[in-house]
C-alpha cells in the first residue's frame, strides 16, 4: 500500500516567519517575495502574538498565522512553550492567564493548524510535550534555532511520544527573523493539487506530506511488515521506531535511491529520515502500522 499516491501535484511551503510586525528585520511584503523568488509555494507568517491575515494571489498563498507563547525569555527563562496556528480565522486574545493547553484549544476553534515550535529549543521536558493535548504537529527541524542557537533537530521529541503511543506530524520550517542564515532552510513539500488552504489544510491532516532540507521523498510503501522507501539520491537511510535495536535499521551507501526494512513484530510504526552527501536531511511521518495486534 502506497502511504500516499505517488506523482500529483507538491508544493513547497514554510509555516513559520517573522516580520516587523513583532521581532523579524523585514516586512511581509519583503518576506513574502522572498520565498515567491525562491519557488515556494506558500508561507504562514506567524508572527508572536499577532495574527497576520493571509491572502492568496496568482498562484503563491499567503496562510494567516501567528505564533503564541508562555514563558517567552521572562517567567521561567529555563523552559518555554512555543505554539504556532496557522489557517486561523481570527486572532486569539492570548493574554498571561492562557495555559499552553488553553492555547491549543483556542487555535483548534479559530479553525487553525497547531504545531508545537522547537521544542529542543524551548528545552521542554518529554513530560510537557507528552502531557499537552492534541496538537497536530513538532517542529522537527527549525532552521534558526539551528543556526542562531544549535538546538534545532526535536526528533527525540517525536520518538519517545510515538513510542508511547503519540503520533505527531513531523514539519520542517525556518522560524525566519533576520533572513540571512536563517531562511530557506526548512520547508514541507505536500501534495495538493490547488494551492488553497483547504486543499493544503486536507493534506496536513491526511499526512501527504514530508518536511526537508533539500531530499526528496518520492514513495513509501508498507505492506505488511515490509516498507519502503525511494527518494532523490541520499547517503544515509534510518527507518526510525518503538524497538531500541534493529540491526537493518540504518541503511548507507553512496547515491542510495532506494531502502527497504522488515519491522519486527513489536515494531508498531515506522517513520523514515535520510541525509544526503551535503548533510541536508528529510523526515516522513510517522505510518502506523494497521496490521499489529498487541
Ligand atoms: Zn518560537
Ligand atoms: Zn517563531
Amino acid at each position: 500500500m502506497d502511504v500516499w499516491q505517488p506523482g500529483g501535484r507538491w508544493l513547497k511551503g514554510n509555516l513559520h516567519a517573522h516580520t516587523t510586525e513583532s521581532d523579524g528585520d523585514r516586512t511581509p511584503e519583503e518576506c513574502i517575495a522572498m520565498y515567491k523568488a525562491h519557488g515556494y509555494d506558500f508561507l504562514a507568517i506567524t508572527d508572536h502574538r499577532k495574527r497576520f491575515a493571509g491572502y492568496q494571489e496568482d498562484d503563491f498563498l499567503v496562510i494567516p498565522g501567528a505564533e503564541y507563547h508562555r514563558n517567552f525569555l521572562k517567567e521561567a527563562p529555563e523552559y518555554a512553550y512555543h505554539i504556532t496556528g496557522v489557517g486561523l480565522a481570527y486572532d486569539i486574545a492570548q493574554d498571561d492567564r492562557f495555559s499552553p493547553q488553553d492555547i491549543v484549544d483556542a487555535i483548534h476553534e479559530a479553525g487553525g493548524f497547531c504545531t508545537l515550535a522547537h521544542p529542543i529549543w524551548s528545552l521542554m521536558t518529554f513530560e510537557q510535550a507528552l502531557n499537552l493535548q492534541d496538537y497536530d504537529a513538532i517542529e522537527v527541524y527549525n532552521t534558526i534555532s539551528d543556526v542562531y542557537s544549535g538546538r534545532g533537530y526535536s526528533e527525540l521529541y517525536i520518538d519517545m511520544l510515538a513510542s508511547r503511543g503519540v503520533y505527531k506530524r513531523l514539519t520542517a520550517v525556518d522560524d525566519v527573523h533576520r533572513y540571512d542564515r536563517d531562511i530557506f532552510g526548512g520547508y514541507i513539500m505536500v501534495q495538493a493539487e490547488h494551492n488553497t488552504w483547504p486543499e493544503i489544510r486536507k493534506a496536513l491532516m491526511d499526512n501527504r506530506f514530508y518536511a526537508s532540507q533539500g531530499p526528496e521523498i518520492k514513495r513509501i510503501r508498507i505492506e505488511g511488515d515490509r516498507v519502503s522507501v525511494d527518494l532523490s539520491p541520499v547517503q544515509e537511510v534510518r527507518f526510525m521506531t518503538n524497538s531500541l535495536y534493529n540491526a537493518k535499521r540504518v541503511a548507507v551507501g553512496e547515491g542510495v535511491t532506494h531502502a527497504e526494512y522488515t519491522m519486527a513484530k513489536a515494531e508498531r510504526y515506522v517513520r523514515i529520515e535520510a541525509r544526503d552527501r551535503e548533510g541536508k536531511m528529510c523526515w516522513s511521518n510517522i505510518v502506523e502500522r494497521k496490521e499489529h495486534r498487541s
